[in-house]
């Protein structure tokens, strides 16, 4: 540790990690190497041995090693795992802790893509899921923990209603049991929200989005706290509290409190595959350094996008956690420390109509599916991300007709708001057509 990797937020993003350990790739740095060179016939059973250095770019690689170092400092974690994408982040941060028989407790306001791997994959592996509501009632997660419960999941900013999980208080809920809180820290990054911080154990991410931040690779991290405690509840995890058959020492007695992050390392992201390219990892670490500017410069984007917006007459309504009129507007308050994020919803009046109208004139704004970028995003969600939900479902997440998902970049904010501003236009022009045309 050198003052460099002491210091605060932006110098730690910049400086930690930049000191790549030394290996020898048999081909050149990037480390874009399948494998790495034994130094000695020694080297190489220690290598496959205790674990020592590096062998194979699936169990290791230096330049994967310095951006896991980097993220591990930035929240607060003991230590990180890079993969192949947050869907891979998800699943393999849940699938060191659960097993056929187990079950989990999640928020139901959360990722398309992580609810398809909870009611689907998951189910049809054993592993049954409960959905909690009212995610900011303590007593609702209480009330769906059973003896099987081994997770708690949930998002730090939830799309698309925007609530701002109350972590401290969910992560009690789950410490009265022994059972880590898994939080998907997506939406806020470590800049804004360390959930770990708060009582979280585990913290994932798609690194795809603000950590990378230039939308051109695809990247997922899972950053454990450390503190396994194998006395309070190793008897929920006897995968990491239990040594083999044959005898050889369990997860705990190699790396006590890191035990579940060794699992992961050592058993789940190395078989089940999802490996991060060195160069995938170079380019997420040359997001990384200049998170904090982007962050602060997207979320003081968004709060003015958001409060011009609300004030419109062609809006119904603005989910944006940065508003006093948001239901979590204080846990916002409480928990984000820098700005609000970038990424909410905005409801127009004229639902579907004006909605397509909208999105097909924005030309400053991009429209497609992903966020966190530099650049502005928009996207409807009710034909596309939550297409496949009842309208019912819809509605009780906050996607109605009228709804489009918006993810502030890093442009001028005048220039976002004349988009918009022509976007309002022609929903207007259109609605109002179209109630000519019914009349
Ligand atoms: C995008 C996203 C994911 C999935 O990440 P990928 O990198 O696209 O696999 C998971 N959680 C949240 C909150 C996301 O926004």
């Amino acid at each position: 540790m050198t003052e460099r990797d002491r210091g605060g937020f932006a110098t730690r993003q910049v400086h930690v990690g930049a000191d790549a350990a030394h290996a020898t790739p048999r081909a050149l740095p990037i480390h874009l190497t399948a494998g790495f060179t034994f130094d000695s016939f020694d080297d190489a059973a220690a290598h496959f041995g205790v674990g020592d250095g590096f062998g194979y770019t699936r169990t290791g690689n230096p330049t994967v090693e310095a951006v896991e170092r980097k993220l591990a400092s930035l929240e607060g974690g003991a230590e990180a795992l890079l993969v192949a994408s947050g869907q891979a982040a998800v699943a393999v941060a849940l699938l060191g802790l659960v097993e056929a028989g187990t079950h989990i407790v999640s928020s139901t306001h959360i990722y398309e893509g992580t609810r398809g791997l909870l009611v689907d994959n998951l189910a049809r592996l054993g592993i049954e899921t409960t959905f909690v509501d009212d995610i900011g009632d303590p007593d609702a997660w209480r009330r769906a923990i059973r003896p099987e419960t081994r997770v708690l999941l949930g998002e730090s900013i939830a799309n698309a209603r925007n609530d701002v999980l109350d972590v401290a208080a969910i992560a009690a809920v789950g410490d009265e049991v022994g059972i880590p809180l898994v939080v998907d820290n997506t939406f806020a990054t470590p800049y804004l929200l360390r959930p770990l911080e708060h009582g979280a154990a585990i913290v994932v991410h798609s690194a795809s989005k603000f950590l990378s931040g230039h939308g051109s690779v695809l990247g997922g991290v899972v950053i454990d706290d450390g503190r396994f405690d194998v006395g309070r509840t190793g008897h929920l995890f006897p995968h990491l509290a239990r040594g083999g058959t044959d005898g050889s020492a369990s997860l705990w007695d190699r790396h006590g409190g890191r035990a579940r992050i060794a699992y992961l390392r050592e058993s789940v992201a190395p078989r089940y595959g999802p490996t991060p390219s060195p160069l995938t990892a170079f380019f997420v670490g040359q997001g990384i350094e200049t998170l904090s500017l982007r962050v602060e410069r997207q979320s003081r984007n968004a709060l003015a996008v958001a409060e011009w917006l609300s004030a419109r007459a062609e809006v119904e309504s603005v989910d944006y956690a940065g508003l006093p009129t948001h239901p979590t507007h204080d846990l916002a308050n409480t928990y984000l420390h820098g700005g609000y994020g970038s990424v909410f919803t905005v409801t127009l009046r004229g639902g579907l109509t004006a909605a397509r109208a909208f999105v097909e004139e924005l030309s400053v704004i991009t429209h497609m599916t992903h966020l966190g970028d530099v650049r502005s995003l928009v996207l409807h969600p009710g034909s596309t991300s939550h297409a496949r939900r009842s309208a019912a479902e819809r509605t009780a997440h906050g996607v109605h007709p009228g709804t489009l998902r918006l993810s502030i970049g890093i442009e001028e904010v005048d220039d976002l708001i004349a988009d918009l501003a022509r976007g309002l236009e022609a929903a207007v022009s259109v609605v109002s057509t179209d109630v000519a045309v019914v009349a």
